[in-house]
């Protein structure tokens, strides 16, 4: 897996202009049945990929915590939720709530999170790759697959069967 993280932000800078045509192509008329074609996809690429051997997305590019997340996990911390917000979060550019750091301060060294039970919406979805309507995520995506190796080889398989 290291070896495959090294490569992948050049691998996708190369794959970058097709990819964006792809998903202009993909917005423009996607396929009826897209759903269910990202849904097998999805599945397909995480029964072969073991994201505890990775955590790139814990490694290098945080979550947004929604409110319900900051009261959940604060929650299961036992901490007031403005408590949480000053200890763990800021406000970026977009008026998010994102972590103070990274990698994220909830990942283990064995690349477990700790707050896995409670963890926020966007790290339960990330990479968004069995989202519905997948073409509206596609600048998203271009991002993901120098991130997630998974993202990357799904829109590989994407591209393949979707002509
Ligand atoms: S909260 Fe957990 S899953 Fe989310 S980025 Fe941190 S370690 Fe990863
Ligand atoms: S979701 Fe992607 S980047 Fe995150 S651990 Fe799994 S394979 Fe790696």
């Amino acid at each position: 897996m290291e070896e495959v993280l090294r490569e992948l932000p050049q691998k996708a800078k190369e794959k970058h202009n097709e990819n964006k045509k792809f998903f202009v192509k993909l917005r423009k008329k996607p396929p009826k049945n897209l759903d269910y074609i990202m849904q097998e996809l999805h599945e397909e690429e995480f029964e072969r990929t073991d994201c505890l051997t990775c955590a790139n997305c814990c490694q290098t590019t945080g979550p947004l915590f929604t409110n319900a997340d900051v009261e959940r996990i604060s929650k299961s911390f036992r901490m007031k939720p403005q408590r949480f917000i000053e200890t763990y979060l800021r406000v970026d550019e977009e008026n998010d709530f994102v972590l103070q750091e990274t990698p994220c301060t909830f990942l283990g060294a064995d690349n477990y999170c700790s707050i896995y039970d409670v963890r926020p919406k966007a790290c339960r979805e990330f990479p968004h790759t069995d989202r519905k309507k997948f073409q509206q995520i596609s600048n998203l995506t271009l991002k993901n697959v120098a991130i997630c190796p998974a993202a990357y080889n799904i829109v590989e398989e994407m591209k393949k069967l979707i002509k």
